[in-house]
């Protein structure tokens, strides 16, 4: 795990690479969300830039990273979007490569009038990155302080990332998301998983409704490999398990409209916030305090908040 390497040169910027999908995201809004078989009238449409890699890495941008995004886009008339909206967020794209076979990818988002999300995800160009393709652009991740992964792009791409990291001293943070119910035990060979409760249920096997539930699952995926658990709860916050602690740090009271990408930005901070300060515990405070803020607003990249939008919550509580 990538607990060696100095990060003092960085700690005001650490740098960030975001190895994980680039989507767009179709956003659907409607009353109540539908049931399996049923068709029902929505209200509206819209479509914004998103997908897990790419949401996380906007959010590390604003919370104050240097990143750089390791990913792949098709060939349609969205990549050239997708690309321009990384740029546009400061994020290094040298290394996302363009596949002249496949759409990019696209993800379909249900949004109910609670600001509850059902999400279908196809993978599109995000499901051809392959070991290879990781393996060729390797100093990126080996000059970088912090790996950040998602599960929306292929495993053995993300295993090689992981090794590389590893390798080069380079922490390794995984959001488990999507849910997968068996998991290669070197994809927990990490410094930090962070899924929410259904992610860590289906990672262990074991209910997660309650805290006390959430506290026994972290301690089983520390048992799996990774040396440090942080379950997000949505609004009661997020459970947090290192070899010295075990603390629930509360959410930030907030009114949520859409807690679409509360989870990516959460994921984003933590990353800039564990290298700035090195603890991790004030790291997820400053994470919670994002996720909150994106709760609040509707979308995905376009709800999350600035360094200086996280701070100033975090002050005011
Ligand atoms: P995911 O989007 O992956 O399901 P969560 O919903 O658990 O992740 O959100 C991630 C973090 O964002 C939570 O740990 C919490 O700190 C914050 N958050 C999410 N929803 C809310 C909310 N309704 N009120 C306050 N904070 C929230």
């Amino acid at each position: 795990m990538g607990t060696n390497k100095s990060t003092s040169h960085s700690a005001v910027r650490p740098k960030v690479a975001v190895l994980g999908s680039i989507n767009m995201d179709l956003v659907v809004r409607c009353d109540e969300l539908p049931e399996p078989g049923q068709t029902i009238m929505a209200n509206s449409s819209t479509e914004f830039c998103g997908g897990k890699g790419a949401n996380q890495a906007v959010a590390a941008s604003l919370a104050g990273g240097d990143v750089n995004i390791i990913g792949a886009v098709g060939n349609d008339a969205f990549a050239k979007r997708l690309m321009d909206n990384l740029r546009h967020h400061s994020i290094g794209c040298n290394h996302v490569l363009q596949r002249s076979e496949h759409p990019s990818g696209l993800a379909i988002i249900s949004v109910d009038q609670r600001g509850q999300n059902s999400i279908m995800v196809v993978a599109g160009s995000n499901g051809t990155l392959s070991a290879g393709d990781v393996q060729s652009v390797e100093a990126i991740i080996q000059d970088a302080d912090v790996l950040l992964v998602q599960l929306e792009t292929p495993v053995d791409a993300i295993l090689a990332g992981i090794k590389i990291a590893n390798q080069a001293g380079v922490k390794v943070i995984l959001d488990p998301a999507p849910a997968l119910k068996s998991i290669p035990p070197d994809l927990l060979n990490i410094d930090l998983l962070c899924p929410n409760e259904s992610e860590a249920a289906a990672l262990t096997g074991q209910k997660v409704a309650s805290v006390d539930d959430a506290i026994s699952a972290a301690i089983r995926l520390q048992q799996m490999g990774s040396q440090n658990v942080a379950i997000t709860l949505g609004d009661r916050g997020t459970l947090l398990h290192t070899c010295d602690e075990t603390t629930l740090v509360p959410a930030f009271e907030i009114d949520a409209v859409d807690t679409t990408a509360a989870g990516d930005a959460f994921a984003g901070s933590v990353a800039v916030r564990w290298l700035q300060t090195g603890n991790l515990q004030n790291a997820v405070r400053f994470a919670n305090a994002a996720g909150a803020l994106t709760a609040s607003k509707h979308g995905a990249q376009a709800s999350m908040p600035s360094h200086n939008e996280i701070e100033s919550l975090w002050r005011s509580r």
